[in-house]
């Protein structure tokens, strides 16, 4: 196989070397990551300046833009001609679970894939206590291997997989769940005396929803969510078509 591993913590990222050591034994790596940390960056595409792509070593690429542009320049520049089997991403140092994929570079690169009809995988390590990098990875080796077998990374599949820290026990599939903030807003007064503000917060403790990707870290088990891209509302849409004549009459009247 060849793979496409990029990730969004940059590429000095110890996530990022194990998960390629893992993967070495299956094929060809081929690693575009962020020259520095870009986490938290979302689906962000570079449009508004250039791109730097330093080869560091064979194979081995530092791009000066984010997980989106990582994948665009390998996948359709680098690579083309002889294009990646999958895009994989990670191992991303931090959980991404829930709704935290909208925010997370991490899972924008599986997007992106996606995007470009490549099957994409994101990889992502609970911090904390008793974490073994290399042990995850080989997890990761050994969930790609089984969906690779079973003809499952077809052409824009995505996987979001969640490891969490310490032994972990066999991967569950999971859907995505939600976690709830308390007051996230931290306000403080600079040494001038002006106003700043922290984005952050605990998460308010409490029992994951049965099913959900919380619920198979809760478990200590890895968990496997698939994504799409579609985000469309189909049972609004459904009902918002019940009313296309009432809209369209709207307009008319204006006319
Ligand atoms: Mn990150």
């Amino acid at each position: 196989m060849r793979f496409l591993l990029t990730n969004d913590d940059g590429i000095y990222s110890e996530g990022l070397k194990v998960l390629h050591d893992a993967l070495l034994p299956m094929g060809e790596v081929w690693v575009f990551a962020p020259d520095r940390e870009r986490s938290a960056v979302s689906h962000a595409l570079t449009l508004d300046r250039p791109l730097r792509a330093e080869e560091l070593r064979p194979r081995w690429c530092a791009v000066s833009g984010t997980p989106t542009d990582c994948v665009n320049l390998g996948a359709m520049h680098f690579m083309k001609g002889f294009p990646p089997d999958l895009v994989v991403s990670g191992i991303n140092i931090g959980l991404n679970l829930g709704d935290d994929v909208t925010y997370s570079g991490t899972v924008s690169a599986a997007f992106e894939a996606s995007i470009l009809g490549l099957p994409g995988f994101a990889f992502s390590q609970e911090m904390g206590r008793g974490v073994d990098l290399a042990a995850s990875a080989a997890a990761c080796v050994r969930i790609v291997a089984f969906f690779a077998q079973r003809g499952l990374l077809r052409p824009g599949a995505i996987y979001n997989v969640n490891i969490p820290a310490g032994p972990f026990g066999r991967p569950l599939f999971a859907r995505l769940g939600k976690r709830h903030y308390q007051e996230s807003i931290v306000e403080k007064l600079d040494p001038r005396g002006r106003k700043y503000y922290w984005i952050g917060g605990e998460p308010i403790p409490g029992r994951p929803d049965k099913g959900t990707d919380f619920e198979a870290l809760h478990r200590q088990r890895i968990s496997i969510t698939p994504l799409h891209l579609d985000l469309t509302e189909y049972p609004v849409l459904q009902d918002l078509r019940s009313l296309q004549g009432e809209l369209e009459a709207l307009f008319d009247a204006r006319e």
